[in-house]
């Protein structure tokens, strides 16, 4: 009968919004002591330049190393984490640990690859965040020509003013600038005219067909492509997953590829074991 199962519906929903707001209050208690405690990990993704098949930049993606749990991806945390904001610690810490590294890596006598770190949209109205990034940067003499940070498309669609501030900001300090997520949600071409990115990141989402033998498909990746390298952007594939696609980005003049086709996001010692052929302890962790 229609009561019946309406009324079981309402209670099935409220047990899942309950289960749902007792893991985001675990994680609340938690997530300071977690910082402290360096359970917040940084793995590294590299980004494979097409031109010569080097490794020419990596992306930072943190992880939660959770004594009881294991690894928690940042699906289940960040989005959290944005509505609360502590992900404003978090990406701090990232991007410290990320300096940190740097350091290391020039103190070793290596060529360091350019790091990129994600931003979150709770960082906007901060307009001082940028200071703080700067004072860190300082403080480990890291060049900021090796630093980028990504902003995902989304975020434009909030406060498009705020947003050439904050780029405008970030390329005053010198670090590069990047276009995370781009085709994901609705993006918009002209959006590109006016904000001043050195990088975009084309999304996973553009490839719907494993192989990219869709020639729908290719024709707009190709086009893309070319739009970013008239407006002198780097082009970044994220989520590539195939060979058969490599292959087709690098015909269509992509510039690097990241994805689980040549490597997923790895613990830094071994990201240290592909870009370098040797670990350069110690270890991030
Ligand atoms: P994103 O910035 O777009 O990062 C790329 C995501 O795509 C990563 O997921 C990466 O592991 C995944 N990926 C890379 N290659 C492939 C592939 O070939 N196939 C598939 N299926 N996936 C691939 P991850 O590490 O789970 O991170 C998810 C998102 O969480 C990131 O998306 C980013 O938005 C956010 N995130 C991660 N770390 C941070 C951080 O330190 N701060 C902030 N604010 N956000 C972060
Ligand atoms: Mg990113
Ligand atoms: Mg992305
Ligand atoms: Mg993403």
């Amino acid at each position: 009968d229609t009561g019946d199962s309406r009324l079981f519906a309402c209670r099935f929903y409220s047990d899942l919004d309950r289960l749902k707001l007792m893991r985001e209050k675990e994680m609340e208690n938690r997530m300071q002591d977690a910082l402290n405690a360096g359970e917040f990990v940084v793995y590294l993704q590299p980004k494979l330049s097409l031109k010569d098949n080097t490794i020419a930049g990596a992306e930072a993606l943190v992880r939660w190393q959770d004594p009881e749990q294991g690894l928690i991806p940042p699906d289940e945390f960040i989005p959290f984490f944005e509505k609360n904001r502590f992900i404003i610690d978090v990406d701090l810490y990232v991007f410290e640990q990320v300096c940190m590294l740097l350091r290391r890596w020039l103190d070793a006598g290596l060529t360091p690859v350019p790091i990129s770190v994600n931003m979150s949209r709770a960082h906007l109205v901060h307009s001082n965040f940028l200071d703080t990034y700067k004072a860190i940067c300082d403080e480990n003499g890291v060049p900021p020509e090796l630093l980028e940070i990504e902003l995902t498309e989304t975020l434009v669609f909030k406060n498009p003013d705020m947003l050439f501030q904050v780029i405008d900001q970030i390329h005053r300090r010198g670090y590069r600038c990047s276009m995370d997520d781009f085709g994901s949600g609705y993006s918009s071409l002209n959006l590109l005219k006016d904000l001043r990115m050195d990088t975009l990141k084309l999304d996973r989402a553009f490839f719907t067909s494993e192989n990219a033998d869709n020639p729908r498909e290719r024709d707009v990746i190709t086009s893309v492509i070319d739009l970013a390298e008239k407006l002198s952007m780097t082009t970044v594939a994220e989520g590539v997953e195939t060979e058969a696609q490599a292959a087709f980005l690098k015909e269509a003049r992509c510039d690097m590829i990241q994805g689980y086709v040549f490597s997923r996001p790895v613990p830094i010692p071994d990201f240290e074991a592909l870009a370098f052929g040797r670990a350069c302890g110690p270890a991030g962790h």
